[in-house]
């Protein structure tokens, strides 16, 4: 049965009890289906979306479900028009496919839109070959890295490839939060047989940031049953992850093992040349035009990662718009200096050599103790430190870090786990840190 009647018994109910400044987001708001017991909507625009989300969402929530008699998903989406907020004067191009009723993919992360570099390029034609013969030999696959550096881009790629080329296939695309969510709802109003027939009815399921499943054991558990059912139907997986899954510390064994089991895609920063070259994909997209001195000085000075170049080019943009200007470089360098900060250490590249010396001689030891078999406390606490501050200032993995203290890397990760955890609650910790990290900083300058 169609959950529409619900949903406008819903918004009747919430006409009369909710603040009209945040009914009004309401208006924006268009039923586009439903599919078992998640009704889907779409929107025009990401102010719409969030808007919704803050004001109405929980509201709306409550009373949907107080109309159906039991817990139906709200999904809403952005759709396809608004994702090119772009001039009228621009003819549309006809769509190739039209959007399937249950896709909950963005249509905007496509391969042709995702510029790899060097270092990117295997994990993007690894990504692209499993979205060609999914299930095949890649399963499962895990792509990881750090913040803005695309794993969601790419993550959906591969969905939406799938859906454009094989429409029979189902693809679920969830992040693992959501996931979470559902899951605990399903527990709550006793679905969890649906829960079950909802995710193991995947030809491909896209879980995006697992390590948000960190510590949450029960759905840990419930995923690793999930997974086994699809694996061993040869249905396709993939996962993102911010971190490689051996550095999750509070996964289970057997859940790392499966990830693990399969292909591990990494994801870095993007060189200077993919970075300019990224900039002008979206000033194409954004249908801008931006002086190459300005890109350059972007490309430059943005190295942390590909959300943060998109967000310097939108600060830009927005201001160009509003004062009606074009975009110089002196106005690019003013509006970006609260983003654009000194060369952070890792940029410069600090050895671990040079952090175990500053270390080694603030704790009034010898940098060769670090690397030592001695337990002797001052030492270990010398050397955990040392460890925590190489993997949060340098680029190296917890096993290359383990290579030089002569540690395997389980051992690595607990003792930046204990110095977390420890700089908590220990003041004194906290500030020895801040002044070692100083020092290394200033040092390499
Ligand atoms: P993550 O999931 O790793 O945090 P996202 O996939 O959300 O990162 O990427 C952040 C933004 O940067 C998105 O708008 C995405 O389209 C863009 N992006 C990331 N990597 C690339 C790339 N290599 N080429 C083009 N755009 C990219
Ligand atoms: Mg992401």
């Amino acid at each position: 049965m169609s959950l529409e009647k619900y949903w406008n018994d819903a918004l009747k109910k919430v006409s009369t009890t909710m603040d009209a400044g945040k009914a009004m987001w309401l208006d924006f708001i268009n039923y586009t289906g439903d599919d078992g017991d998640v009704v889907l909507l779409s929107c025009d625009a990401e102010m719409y979306k969030e808007n919704f989300e803050n004001n109405c969402r929980s509201t709306v929530q409550k009373a949907l479900d107080d109309c159906a008699g039991r817990h139906i998903e709200i999904i809403l989406s952005i759709s396809e028009e608004e994702e090119n907020p772009e001039p009228v004067n621009v003819k549309k191009q006809p769509k190739v496919q039209p959007r399937k009723k249950n896709s909950y993919l963005n249509k905007n992360y496509t391969f042709d839109n995702f510029i790899p570099c060097e270092n990117t390029m295997f994990a993007y034609n690894a990504a692209k070959a499993i979205a060609i013969n999914p299930g095949s030999s890649y399963n499962p696959c895990l792509i990881y890295g750090g913040v803005g550096l695309g794993k969601t881009h790419l993550l959906e790629s591969i969905g939406n490839y799938i859906e454009e080329k094989s429409p029979d296939k189902t693809v679920i695309y969830v992040t693992a939060e959501t996931f979470t969510n559902d899951y605990i709802n399903s527990l709550a109003g006793k679905k969890i047989v649906d829960f079950r027939i909802k995710y193991r009815k995947a030809d491909v399921l896209l879980i995006d940031d697992i390590h948000f499943l960190d510590e949450k054991i029960s759905t840990q558990e419930e995923l690793f049953h999930t997974f086994n059912d699809l694996y061993e139907s040869g249905h396709q997986i993939i996962f993102t992850c911010d971190r490689p899954v051996s550095e999750l510390p509070n996964f289970t064994d057997r859940l790392k093992s499966r990830f693990t089991r399969g292909l591990n895609l990494s994801l870095t920063a993007p060189d200077y040349e993919t970075r300019v070259a990224i900039l002008k994909r979206k000033c194409e997209e954004k249908k801008t035009r931006i002086y190459d001195s300005v890109i350059n000085y972007i490309a430059e000075n943005v190295k942390t990662n590909v959300r943060d170049l998109e967000g310097s080019l939108t600060t830009l943009i927005a201001y160009a718009n509003l004062l009606q200007t074009d975009i110089t470089l002196d106005i690019a360098k003013d509006q970006l200096k609260h983003l654009i900060t000194a060369p952070t250490a890792s940029e410069q590249d600090i050895s671990i050599v040079d952090i175990t010396k500053v270390v080694a001689s603030y704790y009034n030891i010898e940098p060769t103790q670090l690397r030592s078999k001695s337990r002797t406390a001052i030492i270990k606490d010398a050397r955990n430190v040392a460890i925590y501050l190489s993997r949060k200032i340098t680029q190296y993995s917890t096993t290359e870090i383990g290579n030089f203290f002569n540690r395997d890397h389980s051992t690595i990760t607990h003792s930046i786990d204990n110095i977390e955890k420890e700089k908590k609650t220990n003041a004194e910790l906290a500030a020895s840190l801040d002044t070692i990290e100083t020092k290394i900083r200033s040092k390499s300058r």
